[in-house]
């Protein structure tokens, strides 16, 4: 992986203000909201927030951007900083939540009433969007826009105190609504919601304060001085300095936009996201098939291989949409690196060896990894009753097949050649088990002037420990779900699993912890789940051994 940060945009802007002397240090936040867990898209956020903090000496705020009660609980607040930490970043004592600040927001508003700049409007959200023009019209102003400041003021307190209903009455900024920017249209700052309890605040407010007025002071108050965001908030920006500007926070931050990462053949809308989970087509937030940092993690994907996936992408301000092969070359490196081999025979075929020499091996010594000899070898158990599997045998060998066709040889890896001498079927014509003969030269090695090309894996049948698969596809069989404005759900991979259940292991992964992960020679990386218990493993599989993608067919591989 990179030990140097790769620079951007972002860090220059930032290595001039702290050249200039307008920061002394830096200091950044990442502000989720809790309301669905945590994706792939918001693994850049952080990488880049924590990262830029932790390279410059600086510090980096978990803030819970709590403003919208109704969609947000605490398992989504658990479930957020479980993910962060998993990633590896550590916001000591500085984990706060906007709703801390609800006294103080309500107070700042007091102030831009006192100053003129907020009012209390009668107009209801119809009224209001209808008034506030368009892109090529200016919007027009509020009948209530000149209420005196008492009045507002005296309204303002009754809004809080529960006074009015859900809907009746906004406070609002006084900025411009002939602004070019409709975000200046005298955006709203409060809107009255009754009967939602909040996570942090229960039943405190009626009154709820609107991100565009939230986000700026939050960072403000936490003495924040880079603010980075999603370029979708780029418009928003005026808005974001006239906040800090008009009322009396003691710091200005600054707001610096960058693209979201979009990646192919999956979805991260939270909305979306969150039809997915409740709608039963996943299994939950972290299904290995979903985006989210739990998904991820529990196909297999390593916090480092994540964090290394964001280096690699970069930040910048042009919009993109990101290849899957790459987040999955950028595990497969990882897993290359560090995984364990092992065998694993996933659609099973007996063989019977019907000449076992009395002195074959009851066990055979094998390299744990091909390149890494600090992570030594293991004893893999032998018999006269193996496990291939059915691809590894052809009774009609299509062109250029190596691997074992009746009456040929093949080696079975690391132990002997076998000979196919016998094909046994079933009264439906199904091969069920073959005979072979091994040739007692062959142990480990071609004997000289003797050559096998094919080299299969195997599992002993004494020995092999029973295991559940699961196969992940995309879950989309197009880049761009719902493109066009159809449903998304209509193109989603009804392959995107298939579970294989007869599979059998050798004994080493069957043991190995939930979370462990191996590469199953020739089958690729997988990791053992959750769902494991002793003596029926589950295994996922994270990614295939070469870059596979686009040349499958949906459903296949
Ligand atoms: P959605 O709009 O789907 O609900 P969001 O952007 O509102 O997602 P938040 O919880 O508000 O989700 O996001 C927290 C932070 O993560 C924000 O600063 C946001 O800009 C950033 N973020 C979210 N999605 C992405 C993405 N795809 N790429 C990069 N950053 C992202
Ligand atoms: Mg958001």
């Amino acid at each position: 992986m990179s030990d140097t940060p790769r620079t951007n945009f972002i860090r220059q802007i930032i290595d001039a203000d702290l050249a200039g002397g307008k920061h002394r240090t830096v200091h950044t936040r990442f502000p989720p909201e809790p309301n669905g867990y945590l994706h792939i898209g918001h693994a850049k956020s952080i990488v880049l927030n924590f990262g830029i903090a932790e390279d410059y000496g600086g510090t980096c705020n978990l803030r819970f951007d709590d403003t919208n009660p109704h969609k947000e609980n605490v398992e989504f607040v658990e479930s957020i900083k479980a993910d962060v930490r998993w990633l590896g970043y550590d916001w000591q004592d500085r984990l706060y939540f906007a709703s801390d600040y609800f006294e103080k927001l309500y107070g700042f508003a007091i102030e831009l009433i006192e100053k003129d700049l907020a009012y209390v409007c009668d107009l209801s959200a119809e009224q209001t969007r209808a008034m506030r023009g368009t892109l090529t019209e200016p919007g027009q102003d509020s009948p209530y826009r000149n209420r005196g400041r008492d009045e507002n003021l005296d309204l303002f307190r009754r809004m809080r105190a529960g006074e009015f209903p859900d809907g009746s009455r906004t406070l609002r900024a006084k900025i411009d609504m002939a602004s070019p920017n409709i975000n200046l249209r005298d955006p709203v700052l409060y809107r009255i919601r009754h009967g939602v309890i909040h996570h942090q605040t229960g039943n405190a407010w009626c009154l709820y304060p609107t991100y565009d007025y939230t986000h700026p002071i939050s960072d403000a108050l936490e003495g924040i001085t880079h603010s980075l965001c999603t370029l979708e908030f780029e418009d928003h920006r005026p808005l974001y300095d006239w906040c800090v500007q008009n009322v009396s926070v003691p710091c200005q931050p600054r707001q610096i936009e960058f693209s979201r990462l979009n990646l192919e053949y999956t979805v991260m809308s939270k909305r979306r996201l969150t039809q997915l989970v409740e709608e039963g087509i996943v299994a939950g937030w972290d299904d290995p098939r979903m985006p989210t940092i739990a998904g991820l993690r529990r196909r297999g994907f390593t916090s480092a291989s994540i964090r290394e996936f964001c280096e690699r992408i970069g930040v910048t301000k042009a919009e993109n949409l990101v290849e899957m092969g790459m987040l999955e070359s950028t595990i497969r490196d990882d897993l290359d690196r560090d995984a364990p081999r092992a065998m694993a025979v996933l659609r099973p075929l007996r063989v019977v060896l019907t000449n076992m020499p009395a002195e074959a091996p009851t066990s055979i010594t094998a390299q744990n990894h091909p390149k890494r000899e600090d992570m030594g070898s293991r004893q893999v158990p032998f018999g006269a009753e193996v496990y291939i599997d059915r691809e590894d045998f052809a009774e009609d060998p299509p062109k250029g097949f190596k691997r074992l066709v009746p009456g040929g040889e093949v080696r079975l890896r690391n132990a002997y050649v076998i000979r196919c001498d016998e094909v046994v079927k079933d009264a439906d014509g199904q091969v069920t088990e073959l005979r072979c003969s091994v040739d007692p030269e062959t142990l480990g090695k071609n004997p000289e002037g003797r050559k096998v090309k094919g080299v299969i894996h195997w599992v002993a049948a004494a020995q092999g420990v029973r295991a559940t698969v699961r196969l992940y596809d995309r879950l989309f069989t197009v880049p761009q779900p719902g493109a066009g404005g159809r449903d998304f759900r209509t193109d989603l991979n009804p392959h995107s699993l298939r579970t294989l259940t007869d599979c059998i292991v050798e004994p080493l992964p069957a043991d190995a912890e939930s979370g462990a992960c191996f590469q199953f020679e020739r089958e690729g990386y997988f990791v053992v789940d959750a769902d494991s218990v002793p003596g029926a493993p589950v295994f996922n599989r994270t990614v295939t051994l070469r870059d596979t993608w686009g040349k499958r067919q949906a459903g296949g591989g």
